[in-house]
């Protein structure tokens, strides 16, 4: 069968071998995803689903009873006291914006306390030149840099005992950035510091790729929001689209009402048929992160043994399912890209290219053979072309298809 996909014997003994030292390492995750499991099913026979809760609406969708529920779901879940989960949200950067502008007002100040954030906000904030901004609103950013992947506290510190700070963001998973991604330990000590000297600041964590990784969500260690999509972990790769915001009640209502209209707020989305997706994608979703680990840290420990340098290492603690690659060479990137294409359920025959996507300055290659577009939940691996030529690879609905997906990856660099 290996012959079937181009996997050469060497590569499918070096895989046989890789598998044997992963054991251990697998076993844990299997037992995080039964912890997040038993999470999900509680949750979900607290509010007693049903087959009601598969229910439709259409037009102003007032008294979805199944969209209360996914919500208070989701809460439950995250440890929050409300959640706003909706297909109205476009994308995660639609979320993170509608809560960014439903907190910040005219001569307000944002703060980041993890760099730069994620480069589809360049815009939102103003980084980038756009009448629609936050800047353009008379918002103003402030941004204190990580150092080594690590907060910088005496800095935070300093900078929020003003007290004129109206919101703090940081971002969990590592982007584009060339840095680790944040351990929710590490948030809690962050925000602990934050709380000693400022009892004002909204917190905010961009929560992409981290659901359901570690032990704890960043409301557990005192976020006060948390924005993350449903083309990623808790979508399960079944939800077709949408983001959820969760956390504090009051602010919750905030965006609810800049989601849909002052006085309307949560009470109105219809949900188009989506509920039993969604609720089907949470369902799946500890089972699915727990693959996307395994595959991430099969591509690492695979990639460092032909010689290249992934991070995070197979066994370092992870806080996201992103697993990069540094290649060094601008052909093999572009070669492992377009192997992951070629292993991948649809699309397998298309070759994907770098492309000079918007809101990018390099260039940037996409493969994601997805049944959603865009998911990235689903195997994918994208990267900007330019030096030192790292792909970010995520994702991987089952391990096996996973797996399948980097060693034919692998096979296409060499
Ligand atoms: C993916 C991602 C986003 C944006 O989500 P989209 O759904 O792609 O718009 C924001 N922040 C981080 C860290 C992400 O990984």
């Amino acid at each position: 069968m290996y012959e079937k996909f181009k996997i050469s014997e060497s590569i499918e003994k070096l895989s046989l071998e890789v598998e044997e030292e992963l054991t251990d390492i697998f076993k844990n995750i299997n037992k995080q995803c039964e912890i997040n499991s038993m999470n999900v099913l509680n949750a979900f026979q607290e509010y007693n689903v049903s087959e009601m809760h598969f229910g439709s609406t259409t037009g102003y969708g007032y008294g979805d009873i199944g969209r209360d529920t996914i919500e208070n779901i989701f809460a439950r879940v995250l440890k929050a006291e409300d959640a706003l989960v909706r297909n109205q949200f476009i994308s995660g950067t639609h979320a993170l914006t509608v809560t960014l502008f439903a907190m910040l007002r005219p001569g307000d100040t944002l703060l980041s306390i993890s760099g730069k954030p994620y480069d589809t906000l360049d815009e939102v904030i103003g980084l980038v030149e756009n009448k629609s901004s936050l800047k353009a609103h008379n918002v103003n950013y402030e941004q204190i840099d990580l150092i080594d992947s690590n907060f910088n506290i005496d800095a935070i510190k300093q900078r929020v005992s003003k007290n004129d700070i109206k919101l703090i963001t940081i971002q969990r998973s590592r982007g584009y950035a060339l840095r680790k991604s944040l351990q929710v330990e590490d948030i809690g000590k962050a925000i602990e510091t934050i709380r000693e000297v400022n009892n004002t600041a909204i917190i905010m964590v961009d929560n992409c790729y981290g659901e359901f990784v570690q032990d704890k969500e960043p409301l557990e260690v005192g976020a006060d929001l948390i924005v993350g999509s449903l083309i990623k972990n808790l979508g399960g790769g079944i939800a077709p689209n949408g983001a959820y915001v969760a956390g504090k009640k009051d602010l919750i209502e905030l965006v609810a009402e800049r989601l849909t209209a002052p006085g309307l707020g949560k009470e109105v989305g219809p949900t188009l048929g989506i509920n039993k997706n969604i609720l089907q994608g949470l369902f799946m979703a500890p089972s699915v992160v727990a693959s996307s680990l395994k595959t991430a840290i099969f591509a690492s420990r695979m990639l460092e043994k032909l010689g290249y340098k992934p991070e995070p290492l197979y066994n370092e603690k992870r806080a996201d399912i992103v697993q990069t690659i540094e290649f060094g060479d601008k052909e093999k990137l572009i070669k492992f890209c377009q192997g992951i294409q070629m292993g991948s359920p649809v699309d397998s025959n298309s070759i994907p290219e770098p492309w000079d996507m918007p809101g990018y300055t390099d260039q940037v290659i996409m493969a994601a053979g997805a049944f959603t577009a865009g998911s990235s939940i689903e195997l994918s691996c994208d990267a900007p072309i330019r030096p030192p030529y790292v792909a970010f690879l995520q994702g991987g609905l089952t391990y096996e298809y996973g797996k399948l997906g980097v060693l034919r990856a692998i096979q296409n660099i060499l």
